[in-house]
């Protein structure tokens, strides 16, 4: 009897699910013409089944069983075929009615707080950016780091004390909105510009940090995204470029290669690889809405970075202070307001990792609004709750250890590595600076041990390198070349037979305590041709075969810890 009751409804509950998901189909399907992206939820019964989703749709917040994704037309089309039953959501860019966006002032020259209460137009994002290096010319410098899909500006600007010159200090850079419908801290960073701009000289932290820190700031990531629905207003705005790609998974990726989304690298990836490689950002954060939290690497896999806990003391101290200004509950997701990435939810191709492994940044991802464009009244609140933290988080990168490694001869500076021993895993090495020889070991408190090192020059390990909390070490290092030894030595003391030679000449090497010694033999025209690594002391006698030199004019150099030697063969056959 059950049976004869239950079957009819059981049928038509499959019936109605299945019509409803054909009806959300088709619905996602005129979406997509319109957005080239749709945002959607689904349940999941497992957590592995995201390791396998994360390839297939661009996931955006996991909550318990219940995932929100957003797909593109090709992504959706594959994920479709894997049964789940979704619903549709309202594109977070579109929420807003226009009384929520306010309509934009009409000034393009800032002149306080109450011009950041609505979302600009893209020309009067241009032009703000341009008003800033006009007004600060000192300070503020305005960079293009390319142009996107649809030929819009992808710009930065530099604030530091001489801003035109790349002076030995720390390299630290916001971005934010590079999913083009998050957007609280899009409008929070072109305020943080005008408070760092405004305040220099009379505000002490704000001084320090712009005196001490190359500050680059890019606001809008993404503007084809943002400006989906023209260029007049942020309605309509997509997470995704004008090519329907996340570009926060368009990231060549640690464990996942250089193409983990199988998508081409996007104009704006490129610009801002190529940006990345010609800077050496020590800490970045990018910022993005949908949750609230403090997201630190890595988010490819569960590996924990080397400084986990210097993560979770930085995230510790963002969270914190945005309780102490905000209001109950705001940032509180996940553990309090922060969260390992992988922990939370797996990414491949994210802009964080690539900035960890492959430059040495310290990158950490921040939601840092729940509603991802929250109406325009309420960016001022946001700004209020969250510009401390934007603060506190750029002084971290004051701390821990820096310093400038140059060459103890030249006193030119050096791009060396800098490794702290038995710490190290995952490319978290850190590297000086060709142009200057700043290095930046962002690091928690502890005494570490650092070594040094160069191909051509001894390496140096300085041990018991004390580091607190809130206090920067400065180490300067020299290094010394193997090349070069450090002054001419007498140079009767090395011995070479016979002149001129046909096929072997025979080196007498002079009599001193070095036993490490580097041998060249260089051409007329200053190039090394043969050269040779030699642990040896006492008189030894070397011997290299000239026989296939061609005739003409070489000098031997020949270097140890102490000095140089250099001496004219010829070679006549
Ligand atoms: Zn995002």
């Amino acid at each position: 009897m059950k049976k004869l009751v239950l079957l009819p409804l059981l049928l038509l509950f499959l019936f109605t699910g299945a019509h409803a998901q054909s009806y959300n189909h088709m619905k996602a399907d005129s979406l997509l013409k319109a957005n080239g992206e749709i945002y959607f939820s689904f349940r999941i019964d497992d957590r592995a089944e995201l390791d396998v989703l994360t390839n297939i749709i661009s996931i955006d917040n996991v909550k318990g069983q219940d995932v929100f994704a957003y797909a593109n037309r090709s992504e959706f089309g594959k994920f479709v075929k894997l049964g789940y039953e979704i619903r549709l959501l309202t594109p977070p860019g579109s929420m807003l009615t226009d009384a929520e966006l306010m309509k934009p002032a009409n000034t393009t020259s800032p002149s306080g707080p109450e011009l950041w209460n609505f979302y600009p137009t893209y020309q009067q994002y241009v032009d703000t950016m341009a008003y800033y290096a006009n007004a600060y010319p000192s300070l503020c410098k305005l960079d293009t780091i390319g142009t996107t899909t649809q030929g819009r500006l992808l710009l930065a600007v530099k604030i530091s004390k001489n801003v035109n010159v790349d002076e030995a200090k720390p390299q630290f850079l916001y971005t934010s909105s590079i999913h083009g419908d998050e957007l609280t801290s899009y409008v929070g960073m072109l305020h943080l510009i005008e408070y760092l701009l405004t305040r220099y000289g009379t505000d002490t932290k704000v001084t320090r940090l712009v005196d001490s820190i190359q500050i680059f700031i890019n606001p809008l990531a993404n503007p084809d995204g943002t400006y989906h629905g023209g260029n007049n207003t942020v309605n309509g705005a997509t997470r995704t470029n004008a090519n329907g790609v996340d570009m926060n998974r368009n990231y060549p990726d640690p464990g996942y290669g250089p193409h983990p989304d199988g998508n081409a690298w996007q104009p704006e990836t490129i610009a801002f690889m190529n940006y990345a490689d010609s800077m050496s950002f020590s800490m970045s954060a990018n910022f993005h809405g949908g949750s609230e939290v403090f997201n630190y690497p890595w988010d490819t896999w569960p590996r924990l970075t080397a400084d986990d806990s210097w993560w979770r003391f930085v995230g510790r101290e963002f969270a914190d202070t945005i309780h102490k200004y905000g209001p109950a509950g705001y940032f509180t997701d996940l553990n309090n307001g922060i969260t390992d990435g992988y922990a939370w939810y797996t990414v491949h191709g994210g802009r964080q990792d690539y900035m960890n492994y492959f430059h040495a940044c310290r990158e950490v991802t921040v939601e840092i609004s729940s509603t991802k464009t929250p109406p325009a009244s309420q960016l001022i609140s946001f700004w209020n709750y969250d510009y401390h933290s934007y603060l506190n988080y750029i002084e971290q990168v004051l701390y821990g250890i820096h310093g400038i490694v140059t060459d103890t001869a030249t006193g030119l500076p050096l791009y060396s590595k800098v490794r702290i021993e038995g710490h190290d895993k995952d490319s978290s090495i850190v590297y000086s600076r060709k142009s200057n020889g700043f290095y930046d070991r962002l690091i928690d408190q502890g005494t570490w041990n650092l070594t040094f090192s160069k191909p051509g020059y001894y390496s140096k390990t300085i041990n018991n390198v004390a580091v607190s909390h809130y206090s920067g070490v400065n180490l300067n290092v020299q290094l010394k070349s193997i090349f070069y030894g450090t002054g001419e030595l007498n140079q009767g003391a090395l011995t070479i037979y016979p002149v001129p030679a046909s096929k072997d000449i025979h080196l007498i090497f002079p009599e001193t305590d070095s036993k490490k010694w580097r041998l060249d033999v260089v051409n007329i025209i200053g190039v090394s041709i043969y050269s040779s690594e030699i642990n040896n002391s006492g008189q030894l006698i070397y011997k290299i075969d000239v026989s296939a030199y061609p005739e003409g004019v070489y000098f031997i150099r020949l270097s140890n810890n102490n000095g140089i030697y250099r001496k004219q063969i010829i070679v006549k056959h």
